[in-house]
């Protein structure tokens, strides 16, 4: 179930050095059911690795992708707030892009929920995704969708029966893909001449500026930056011609790339590179700061929660996000500390937390037990979330930011 990589998945080169240690951790979104709970659970090694050649953070053992993502619990249209993002996206994509009847296909479609703003505008859409119970859902909305996983093969395929695409679009699923040359080479296959592939991705230096660490978790093999990426598509007569920095999930990057020279390139590609080379992001030395940074941040919370459950304080999870999990499993945090977390997410209520083991509860059984703290594991959502629990701050209670170099009480 588990592969060790030998070679970079971008450079080929094999040389690497370790700087982060996380696991062994289970799957983040193999959640439980309770009468799984006695049962034993799978651990892997959750390791963070610098490549000394193009720099691509990455994880070198590999989850089988077929027990991470064909039975997913993420539903896109379940989260608040993205729906308005993808509008955005869609509008702009659609504004910048697009002439009617274009052919538009997203890798990853989850739920149809992106492609369904093209489709209302009349433009032939397909989804790529190989969540099974996911495409099921889809379906209800009229969304077409092949249940697979993106490869050049099936490029090729789609290519043949519905001809080139003018957009590919890549949510948060690039870092998700072990074989990048295949990616590469399945973009090549399907993109029109004057085609667009568009990645959104969490940015690498985010992790940085806001030791935004919980981000690494088995699904996520590549930790991704405009330097590494713009080394592989080079190696495929692609370039990134331009790159949208954008606040969701934290600190992401959507980046546009097309084949060589048929778009102009805009500042900002070159901007951001410089930026990653002023961070000090192809020198190991700064990886290797992070680590000690994460370490001082788990000293810091652990000891923060242990001194409010000596107060005799509660504490619960707010949230129950796959990231949430390499927090809880790395500082070992259990039933001891969390009573429970809230979830709003039906999907993930009355389920257990992998390694954990901490009841996800929705929303109405917290207002019946609330707690004097929650731990804010989806912290990406901090805003919107003070702004709907301000009752229960008004009532004395708080919430602990479990990310960054001092922990926040607010
Ligand atoms: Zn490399």
């Amino acid at each position: 179930m588990v592969k060790k990589n030998t070679k970079c998945r971008i450079c080929s080169r094999r040389k690497f050095t370790k700087f982060l240690i996380l696991g062994p951790q289970p799957p983040a979104n193999a959640f439980l059911r309770k009468k799984d709970l006695k049962k034993r659970e799978k651990f892997y090694p959750l390791d963070v690795y610098f490549c000394h050649t193009c720099n691509l953070a990455q994880l070198l053992d590999i989850v089988s992708k077929e027990e991470l993502f064909r039975n997913y619990i993420y539903f896109t249209s379940g989260m608040p707030k993205i729906s308005d993002h993808f509008k955005n996206y869609a509008l702009h994509v659609i504004k910048k892009f697009l002439k009617p009847n274009d052919f538009v296909v997203e890798i990853a479609s989850n739920d149809g929920v992106l492609l369904e703003f093209f489709k209302k505008r009349r433009f032939k859409t397909l989804g790529i995704e190989p969540a099974l119970n996911i495409v099921k859902v889809a379906g209800k909305l009229g969304i077409e969708t092949i249940p697979k996983f993106f490869s050049e093969r099936l490029a090729k395929q789609i290519a043949k029966k519905y001809g080139k695409a003018k957009i590919i679009m890549a949510n948060n699923v690039v870092a998700h893909i072990d074989d990048h040359q295949d990616l590469c080479r399945g973009l090549n296959a399907l993109l029109s001449e004057d085609g667009v592939f568009i990645l959104e991705a969490p940015y690498l230096i985010d992790m940085f500026e806001n030791l935004t660490f919980d981000t690494v978790y088995h699904e996520h093999l590549s930790f991704l930056a405009i330097r590494p990426l713009s080394y592989l598509f080079n190696l495929h007569g692609l370039e990134i011609f331009d790159v949208q920095v954008v606040p969701v999930q934290g600190m992401s990057i959507r980046v546009f790339a097309g084949k060589k020279g048929r778009h102009n390139i805009k500042p900002i590609v070159k901007k951001l590179i410089k930026k990653e080379l002023s961070c000090k992001l192809d020198k190991l030395g700064t990886y290797k700061k992070l680590a000690l940074r994460v370490s001082e941040s788990k000293s810091k919370l652990m000891a923060l929660l242990k001194k409010f459950k000596k107060q005799g304080r509660t504490i619960a999870g707010y949230g129950a996000p796959a990231k949430g999990n390499t927090i809880l499993n790395y500082y070992k945090i259990g039933t001891d500390i969390l009573d429970f977390a809230i979830e709003h997410l039906p999907s993930k209520q009355g389920l257990y937390t992998p390694g954990t083991h901490i009841p996800v509860v929705p929303p109405d059984y917290a207002k019946q037990h609330e707690p004097d703290y929650y731990l804010m594991l989806a912290w990406n959502y901090k805003k919107a979330i003070l702004e709907k629990e301000k009752k229960f701050r008004k009532k004395g209670g708080k919430f602990i930011i479990p990310v960054g170099d001092e922990i926040e009480v607010l």
